[in-house]
């Protein structure tokens, strides 16, 4: 999807498995399980969701999936499958060199959207896969991530903060920010402490993508209850929706869903008064 001078395409690292309660707070079983099927221990499948916004200067990547980091116990509870590759597989497809990215928008710090910033070399250690690339982080969530609480720790790969630490470039943001022109991050605390989503273009050059991070993670979660046990304030979470979706919905925006396996990414309608999903979107998706 071209929007301005960006050109915007959706990458899948893989598929994991979470329980589908803790996705879904306290919205009974019956009004998700239909569209989000569990197995026997209650997993749903959920997507490894990415962005990859390509401009005459630049690559940049919007989270990165969970990579090869899982050891034994976490790969039996959370069944991470790759797609070949993983994302630098995903971006080799689209003949991408993980040195060319530019930028890494960090949406958070669990591990599920950056676990992919390290790779394990064969000698065990941890080296940047983007070796060359500006990773944009807020400070806030920087912050916590340093030194997560004990309800919150199982969300980050305890050892990876160092590294990052000591390996990344790192662009700590205070706030809302333009990272690139028509580019721009948006602070929604709700789910983490200083989450960003990522809003590509603006309604006056003809639409706008957004990466939804956790703040809408499915396509189920535009509706208001659904939010996920993991938040760590739901309300601030329910108020960030609201402000997002009547945008998205006034301006014709394209929401792309990060742990959505059926749904990457679609706009909005208005039905009876609410706002549900309209039409699904497909931006170019590359598998
Ligand atoms: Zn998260």
């Amino acid at each position: 999807m071209q929007i301005g001078s960006w050109k915007v395409l959706t990458l899948m690292e893989g598929t994991w498995l979470l329980d589908g309660g803790t996705m879904f707070g306290i919205v009974p079983k019956k009004l998700w399980a239909t569209p989000h099927p569990a197995d026997e221990q209650n997993r749903i499948v959920m997507a490894l969701r990415c962005l990859l916004i390509v401009g005459p200067n630049q690559k940049i990547l919007v989270d990165c999936g969970i990579g090869d980091r899982l050891d034994e116990k976490q790969q039996k509870i959370y069944r991470h499958r790759q797609t070949p590759g993983g994302i630098v597989g995903c971006l080799a497809r689209l003949g991408v060199r993980p040195q060319e990215i530019t930028d890494v928008i960090a949406s958070h710090l669990h591990f599920d959207h950056v676990g992919g910033l390290l790779t394990r070399t064969e000698g065990g250690r941890l080296e940047p896969t983007f070796e060359n690339a500006m990773v944009h982080v807020q400070e806030e969530c920087w912050a916590w991530a340093g030194g997560p609480t004990a309800w919150d720790r199982g969300s980050f790969f305890s050892g990876d903060f160092q590294v990052w630490e000591q390996r990344l470039k790192l662009n700590l943001l205070r706030g809302d920010r333009e990272i690139a022109e028509q580019i721009r991050v948006k602070v929604t605390g709700g789910h983490t402490p200083g989450q960003q989503i990522v809003v590509v273009g603006e309604s006056d050059i003809g639409g706008a993508v957004v990466y939804c991070a956790d703040l809408i993670p499915t396509a189920s979660h535009i509706r208001l209850p659904f939010i996920a046990a993991y938040d760590h304030h739901p309300l601030a979470t329910l108020e960030e929706k609201k402000v997002l979706l009547a945008q998205a919905l006034e301006g014709n925006w394209v929401l792309v869903f990060d742990h959505d396996p059926y749904t990457p990414a679609c706009t909005l309608v208005e039905q009876k008064g609410r706002v549900v999903a309209g039409d699904a979107v497909c931006l170019n998706s590359a598998k």
